[in-house]
């Protein structure tokens, strides 16, 4: 499969990681829109959120769980945080590979996105 977030966790493209474990991957996002910007993927390739499914939904409830752990690494868990997923064309989902963007370090805008 030509993914590029698969190639990524396969390490085939260079990334900056700053969280990986045997269910997900964390890295600075290329293109930084706030002062901390980072995405984490699951290591299983679905393709966004609008491909969750009873089966594969573990993974996002491990993500979620290993969210404040990366927050805390990254010195953004106090002053809070967004968390954001795009979905398709209309969501502007770039990358089809699931991924929760982690933004702060700054006051976000109050707009949703
Ligand atoms: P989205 O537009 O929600 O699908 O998000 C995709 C994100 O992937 C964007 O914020 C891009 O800046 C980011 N991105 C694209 N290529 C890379 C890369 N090689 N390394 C890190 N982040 C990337």
């Amino acid at each position: 499969m030509d993914c590029l977030f698969c190639k990524i966790i396969a390490g085939e493209i260079p990334s900056a990681k700053v969280w990986e474990d045997e269910y997900c991957y964390a890295f600075k996002d290329i293109a930084p829109q706030a002062p901390v910007h980072v995405l984490i993927v699951p290591k299983e390739h679905i393709s966004g959120v609008d491909c969750i499914t009873v089966k594969n939904s573990t993974v996002v409830a491990h993500i979620f769980s290993v969210i404040p752990w990366i927050a805390a690494e990254l010195g953004i868990r106090d002053g809070g945080y967004r968390v954001v997923s795009n979905v398709g064309e209309n969501g502007c989902q770039s990358v089809r590979h699931l991924h929760f963007h982690i933004l702060g370090g700054e006051k976000l805008s109050d707009r949703m996105a």
